[in-house]
């Protein structure tokens, strides 16, 4: 399988857009096509900060649920617009103000549409790929090598937020260790969730969020030729957000 997975979006379609130009797809049919038929892989977090997630959605359920030319798994933003548009209580901040902005500037029928899209794209999505018979795995914060083949709630939030402590940092962001240390798998796993200034390869796995939101770059991982590209940011550069230390 030839596949180009794609780090975290987030509403940043002109990056998206630019990306996969730089990766060989045309935009001719109103979505991104590989002549060779190479298809497309998302870790999740299509939406939330950046200026177009709506349209990021548009082109990921035109993908994955129509074509059938994606891989998409969801993103702990993903998880939270889902329940959103579900119409479950949800807090509206960490970026979902700025998707619920742009769901509100619609009609009723605009709304119930989008809302239709999301729910099925989330809906039709595993919590994580498993592809490639067996030899790569897309999850969105990543995976414990002991969970892989696993779904219980353990797995899910693992999966989702990523090996959580439940502390906090004085900065008020949580407290992620740093499982892939610990990962001595042969299949490889490509995640995102925490943005790092460079894709980090760590044992067999990479995580591919390069901050695109924050203004560092939108990072491509073509596999199995496992070469990064990548584009800039259009965003403002927020350096907080960026993980640089794992001790
Ligand atoms: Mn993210």
């Amino acid at each position: 399988m030839e596949i180009d997975i794609i780090g975290d979006i987030h509403g940043c379609l002109e990056e998206f857009r630019a990306l996969t130009l730089k990766l060989g797809y045309s935009w001719d049919d109103g979505a991104p096509v590989h002549p060779q038929g190479r298809i497309l892989g998302f870790v999740g977090d299509l939406t939330d900060r950046g200026p177009l997630s709506l349209e990021v959605i548009e082109i990921v359920y035109e993908l994955s649920v129509v074509r059938q030319t994606s891989l998409y798994c969801p993103g702990n933003h993903c998880n939270k617009l889902y329940r959103f548009l579900q119409g479950n209580n949800v807090q509206i901040a960490h970026g979902l103000e700025t998707t619920v902005a742009e769901y509100e500037a619609l009609s009723t029928r605009g709304q119930k549409k989008i809302q239709k899209k999301f729910i099925e794209l989330y809906e039709n999505a595993p919590l994580y790929h498993i592809t490639d018979n067996g030899n790569l795995i897309i999850a969105h914060a990543g995976i414990r090598q002991d969970y892989i083949g696993k779904h219980n709630n353990k797995v899910k939030t693992f999966v989702l937020y990523g090996d959580i402590t439940g502390a906090k940092h004085s900065n008020g962001m949580p407290v992620r260790r740093d499982w892939a240390q610990n990962y001595q798998g042969e299949p490889w796993i490509i995640y995102g969730h925490t943005p790092v200034p460079e894709a980090r390869k760590v044992n067999h796995t990479y995580n591919i969020d390069t901050g695109c939101v924050f203004g560092g770059k939108l990072t491509a991982l073509r596999y199995p030729e496992m070469e990064l590209v990548d584009v800039p940011s259009t965003m403002p550069f927020v350096p907080d957000k960026f993980r640089t230390s794992f001790d």
